[in-house]
């Protein structure tokens, strides 16, 4: 891309969403700092390393930090004062299932009290619907300069992000004032995608909507194919069907293992219990929420009768452990509840991931990590896929035949063809096939 913007900028959060923008935005000829209070991570960024996996992305963070458009600190007095427009990108976690947002008030008290001229701060972050006035409020007792607060909530999935950013279905500038407005769209030049300008509230709840009616798409899905297997209907023959209707759309109607992620989980959590907090009780997301943690359940019952039965003292083989391919990010993935489950009922797993192994073995304790596929189905009376990574995909079954101490396939993302792999002599079940 060579638009050239030339604003100053600064992004707070070196997370999945502040890297991104920062790397995009700097890409497209602004200048850029990054703040973030971890140290670590900032040693790492400047060693041009990027602490995560994502495609694409440590190259372009490289690119523009030689190119010197891309600045990284732990210090908001070095980067606040100079900036026109600042980002707020740290996480809102999910605390006790409600909206953690002490770091939104961290990093927003820290801008305001290194404001040295006006300037527009964007709220990336998924926050609570109408949070804005209490965050002005707040940061008012920090400066006497004048600030605009805006909310551009953030789309990006992992595995997908520099695309998605560039390319992103839609813009969503949540703001009551026009200037501002202006400034962003100015700024948002080079990034494709509709525009929307709404209030700051509709931006956020926009947001969440989002971030439950997919969730809503698969956990339908799931229960679809409960249905396909009691019925024998193929679940896939079911949602290509379903998905031919344009009101409805091909898109997240996957059956399988459930969502699981950074997002998913604690947004539908999050609107639930704000939902709550205003007196409405939000009766589809709760059935969302149940049928994806049912999910794991189901998959666990189908091992076990694969198995005859008995899941205690069988070697598990789990194919795949990040929340989904393409990234290593491992919050809420359904390998997690997966894995612990089977260790309970007393399995050996013994599990691979191309990029995720790292991240997986701060949460995971007792199993076997191997990079290699083969190495983990080494003995295994049971392959569990449970990330669709493209190099699962593309298995050797004949190989995978010859590592394996019983041929048992159990596919929680339905990936395999279930006649080729009886021909081959396994026994196969997916979901919903
Ligand atoms: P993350 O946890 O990966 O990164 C947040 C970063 O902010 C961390 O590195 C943390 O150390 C840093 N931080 C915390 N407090 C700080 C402070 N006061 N100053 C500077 N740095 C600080 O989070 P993420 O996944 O990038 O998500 C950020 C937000 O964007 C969340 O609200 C999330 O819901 C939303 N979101 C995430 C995604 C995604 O796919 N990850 C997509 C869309 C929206």
């Amino acid at each position: 891309m060579c638009y050239i913007v030339g604003m100053n900028l600064a992004v707070i959060g070196a997370g999945y969403v502040g890297l991104v923008t920062a790397a995009v935005f700097a890409d497209l000829g602004n200048q850029l700092w990054v703040v973030e209070t971890d140290k670590e991570k900032i040693k790492k960024l400047k060693q041009g390393k990027v602490p995560f996996y994502e495609p694409g992305l440590e190259e372009l963070l490289l690119k523009n930090f030689e190119q010197k458009r891309l600045k990284f600190t732990q210090s908001y007095s070095r980067a606040i004062p100079s900036s026109e427009v600042i980002f707020v990108c740290v996480g809102t976690p999910n605390k006790k299932g409600k909206v953690d947002l002490s770091f939104v008030y961290g990093a927003t008290k820290s801008i305001a009290g290194n404001l040295k001229k006006p300037a527009i701060v964007v709220i990336k972050s998924t926050v609570p619907p109408g949070i804005n006035l209490k965050i002005e409020k707040w940061m008012k007792r920090f400066t006497k300069l004048e600030f605009e607060l805006v909310s551009v909530p953030e789309f990006l999935r992992e595995g997908k992000a520099l695309p998605d950013t560039f390319s992103p279905y839609r813009v969503v500038i949540g703001t009551g004032n026009k200037v501002a407005a202006e400034k962003l769209l100015r700024l948002h030049q080079g990034i494709e995608g509709e525009r929307l300008i709404c209030s700051s509230a509709s931006a956020q709840l926009i947001k969440y909507a989002s971030n439950a009616f997919l969730p809503t798409k698969i956990s339908f899905a799931n229960s679809i194919a409960v249905l396909a297997d009691k019925f024998g209907a193929n679940v896939d023959e079911v949602m290509k069907g379903l998905g031919m209707d344009a009101r409805i759309g091909p898109d997240f109607l996957g059956a399988g293992l459930g969502y699981g992620g950074s997002c998913f989980p604690k947004d539908v959590a999050a609107l639930i219990s704000l939902s709550r907090k205003v007196g409405h009780n939000f009766r589809i997301l709760k059935a969302v929420e149940k049928t994806n943690q049912a999910q794991i359940n189901y998959f666990l019952k189908k091992i076990s009768r694969l198995c005859g039965g008995e899941i205690k003292n069988k070697t598990l083989a789990v194919l795949g452990l990040a929340f989904k391919p393409g990234t290593s990010d491992m919050r809420e993935a359904c390998s997690l509840y997966l894995i612990k489950a089977l260790q309970k009922l007393g399995a050996k797993v013994r599990a691979s991931d191309p990029v995720a192994i790292e991240e997986a073995k701060k949460e995971l304790k007792g199993i076997g990590f191997f990079a290699d596929p083969y190495q983990a189905l080494k003995g295994a009376d049971a392959l569990l896929l449970v990330t669709e990574w493209e190099e699962y995909r593309n298995l050797d079954f004949k190989k995978v035949r010859e590592a394996m101490r019983t041929p048992i396939v159990v596919d929680g993302r339905n990936i395999y063809n279930k006649e080729k792999l009886e021909e081959l002599g396994f026994a196969y079940e997916g979901i919903g096939k």
